[in-house]
């Protein structure tokens, strides 16, 4: 791997301009969905029900019955935390509020010699529990929400971080390739809710381990603060034209999350393995995206719309296009995730060679090798619904 933390971190800092502000939770694109008339309408209300209640075949492959059934599943630990404060507390744990603390912190901290000490032990325990990639940084208070969302009435509310709290630990969790490769589709939706489900399980877990260690953590998932920026700072990855988070070991197709805490930890740094630089030549993301919500060219400041912070020089997206063709669709879409060249199963040798060479000066080979591969092209629904019937027939068969 790349590391270069020097230069990483102050590309970073020289994105953030005089003009920075916190962001607001509540211009978050989905909030807006919920109180904004300009972004509300009946297709994005037929959106969210769809994403928990729909269970009918609508029109085409990859979206049957057993597509829905599919994705609305995988949300389903998701959901059950997302629902089970909410009356009579107003909470929506882990997309405006905290996952909520069920026991006492230890009396007793346990001591470590040192923090790197620490940050290996912590590391170790949240890979045990489910995590695919942990990085620690110290807590950038500039990325938290400046307001968070009372879920019920959908106004800002304080959101308080406790000035104790020192560190975060950002937790990745990988989609499935196969399911990503099938975007857009509602059988690859469940990508998204099998990722989010397994962060909200890494999260509360590793939140209470370090509780039971005796020092405070606050288990977050969408809430709180912005996921990427921290994640870049905990050397977890670059940021890509796609909006998303690209890291070494899974590309873009990852879900974050994050335990804030006390615990003294050895931090990491910033990395770059050529992601920024094949960003620029690229734009395969911009080019596929069907409402053309993402940008070509260098990265700018300047927010195209209240869904975007203010003061960062960077590529930024148009979400209320994004988000208006979600609705649209009646589901999630993530092909800017699917045909990035980092999107690939990095434990085969071609995708091993693409990525080295896209970081160095024959990066056009690089692509050009992504796309004589087809490793973007969509794959469909029902020939993986086939393989995996077909796999399972077999194993039956062999253990008979
Ligand atoms: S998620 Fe879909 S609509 Fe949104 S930016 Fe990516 S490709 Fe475009
Ligand atoms: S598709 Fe290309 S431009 Fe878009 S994020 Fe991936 S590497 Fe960058």
């Amino acid at each position: 791997m790349s590391y270069v933390g020097t230069v990483a971190a102050r590309r970073f800092d020289a994105q953030i301009t005089s003009n920075f502000a916190r962001f607001h939770q509540r211009d978050d694109i989905f909030c807006r969905a919920w109180w904004d008339p300009s972004i509300r309408s009946p297709d994005t209300e037929s959106f969210f029900k769809a994403s928990r209640d729909e269970a009918t075949a609508r029109r085409g492959e990859g979206f049957q019955q057993r597509d829905f059934a599919l994705r609305n599943a995988s949300w389903a630990v998701s959901d059950d935390y997302a629902n089970r404060n909410f009356d009579p507390h107003d909470l929506r744990e882990g997309y405006f509020d905290p996952l909520a603390q069920t026991r006492p912190l230890a009396d007793e901290q346990e001591k470590f010699p040192d923090s790197h000490t620490a940050a290996a032990h912590i590391k170790a325990v949240a890979k045990l529990f489910g995590a695919d990639l942990v990085g620690i940084t110290l807590l950038d208070r500039r990325f938290l929400y400046e307001a968070s969302v009372d879920a019920r009435t959908m106004e800002a509310k304080p959101n308080a971080v406790p000035e104790f709290i020192t560190h975060v630990i950002i937790l990745a969790c990988e989609m499935p390739l196969e399911l990503v490769q099938m975007y857009p589709s509602a059988t690859a939706g469940a990508a998204t809710g099998l990722g989010y489900s397994r962060e909200v399980h890494v999260c509360r877990l590793l939140s209470q381990y370090v509780r039971n260690l005796g020092y405070e953590a606050i288990a977050s998932i969408n809430d709180t603060a912005l996921n990427v920026p921290l994640a870049i700072k905990a050397g977890l990855g670059e940021y890509g034209r796609n909006q998303t988070l690209i890291t070494f070991q899974f590309g873009p197709r990852i879900r974050l999350a994050k335990v804030f805490t006390n615990l003294p930890l050895a931090c990491d740094q910033p990395i770059a393995f050529g992601v920024h630089e094949t960003c620029q030549t690229c734009t395969r993301c911009s080019r596929a995206c069907p409402p053309k919500a993402l940008p070509f060219g260098d990265p700018q400041e300047g927010a195209l719309s209240r869904s975007n912070i203010r003061g960062v020089i960077k590529w930024t997206s148009d979400a209320e296009k994004c988000f208006g063709y979600w609705a649209k669709m009646r589901a999630d879409c993530a092909i800017c995730i699917r045909v990035c060249p980092y999107n690939r199963d990095f434990s085969k040798f071609p995708s091993k060679l693409i990525r080295f060479l896209l970081r160095t000066r024959l990066r056009s080979l690089g692509l050009w090798l992504s796309d004589r591969l087809r490793s973007g092209v969509r794959r469909r629904p029902s020939v993986w619904w086939r393989r995996i019937e077909s796999s399972a027939g077999s194993r039956e068969r062999e253990s008979r």
